[in-house]
């Protein structure tokens, strides 16, 4: 079989430090439902910032790879795989697809186990299930179909199966990074209005109305709650997506919703940060409810949303911003915390 015996890979040692870059052992062979895949370009998720935060908790499963989305071409496929074979280009995504849920691959490092899930993408190659590949048409741009595996998928899905956003409702948008700018676009698409993006960096606020922000909050020089009340002029906001997983703004999106508004939970607040509010406004038609990566099918809503970006109906080309090498992963991790990094940070693998 067509295994490289290594691979450059970024891995996560201890919580709390830069990542490692280092050659990791590849498995000798692929077991059943796995596939093996040469990442072209890994985007970088908050939900990875959270993993090396330790926001979750501790980890037991360091020292372990990790990434969530990501393009590439099939290289081999194991036993029983029959949705992907070798040469298709592929979007890999952590929702679960069609196809086989494989164990995860047995890699090794300076001698020892290495833990991977049943997806990893900050590896040059990558051992993943069938379930987390959908193939895309030859040819595709790639970094923008490495936005397919979380960052769209996830935006569109929070408008269409959380938020259930109607023509015409109101929305606020509390984050504009990688999914926080998807979800205003889908805003967007089905004619919210105003479509409230929030933010504490000007120029993600600066894309955010490119792509369809109608008002804008900058959270370093404005108060937020005053604004949101301003600008549905006094009526409440029908939906309010957080993406930070900030408690205190949790917070304020219940209070600034209509009595029948929605809060969306995309962020993840650190465990022990618990909120609490008063509960009566429930019994009355309000919603809060956490979001699972937009509740997609890979299978059923890849295609349909990478058909509107070849036509320019969508723009993704605008939201990758910056690229980096494998080795430079750091910087770019670096980049997404102090806000050098607009849009989504890209990893192109050698
Ligand atoms: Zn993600």
């Amino acid at each position: 079989m067509n295994i490289p015996r290594k691979t450059q890979a970024a891995i996560l040692v201890s919580q709390r430090l830069p990542l490692v870059v280092d050659e990791v052992d590849m498995p000798e062979s692929l077991e059943v439902g796995h596939v093996l895949v040469k990442v072209h370009f890994s985007g970088i998720c908050g939900s990875q910032l959270g993993e090396i935060d330790g926001v979750k908790g501790e980890d037991p499963f360091l020292p372990h790879l990790l990434g969530h989305e990501a393009s590439g071409e099939v290289v081999e496929i194991g036993p029983g795989v029959s949705h992907v074979k070798p040469g298709d280009t592929v979007v890999m995504h952590w929702r679960k697809g069609l196809g086989i849920e494989a164990k995860p691959p047995a890699y090794n490092w300076r001698g020892k186990k290495l833990n991977a899930g049943c997806i990893t993408t900050f590896n040059e190659y990558a051992i993943v299930s069938e379930n987390r590949l959908t193939p895309i048409p030859k040819g595709s741009d790639m970094q923008v179909a490495a936005l397919f595996g979380c960052a769209v998928t996830t935006g569109f899905g929070v408008i269409l199966n959380n938020a259930k956003l109607k023509i015409g409702e109101s929305i606020v948008v509390f984050g504009a990074g990688g999914v926080g700018l998807n979800i205003i676009q889908a805003a967007a698409l089905v004619s919210a209005y105003p479509i409230i993006a929030v933010d504490r960096f000007a120029s993600r606020l600066h894309l955010a109305q490119s792509i369809g922000a109608t008002h804008l909050i900058n959270t370093c020089e404005q108060e937020a709650g005053e604004l949101i009340h301003r600008f549905t002029e006094g009526r409440g906001v029908d939906c309010f997506v957080d993406n930070t997983g900030n408690p205190k703004i949790i917070s304020l999106g219940y209070q600034v919703t209509k009595s029948q508004g929605r809060v969306i939970l995309v962020g993840v607040p650190p465990k022990g940060n618990d909120i609490s509010f008063y509960s009566l406004p429930l019994h009355f038609g309000k919603e809060i409810t956490g979001s699972h990566g937009g509740e997609t099918e890979p299978h059923l809503d890849i295609p349909r949303y990478h058909l509107l970006f070849q036509k320019g109906r969508i723009k993704l080309k605008e939201f990758v911003t910056h690229v980096f090498a494998l080795k430079e992963i750091n910087q770019a991790i670096q980049s997404m915390r102090d806000g050098t990094a607009v849009g989504r940070c890209l990893i192109a693998m050698e």
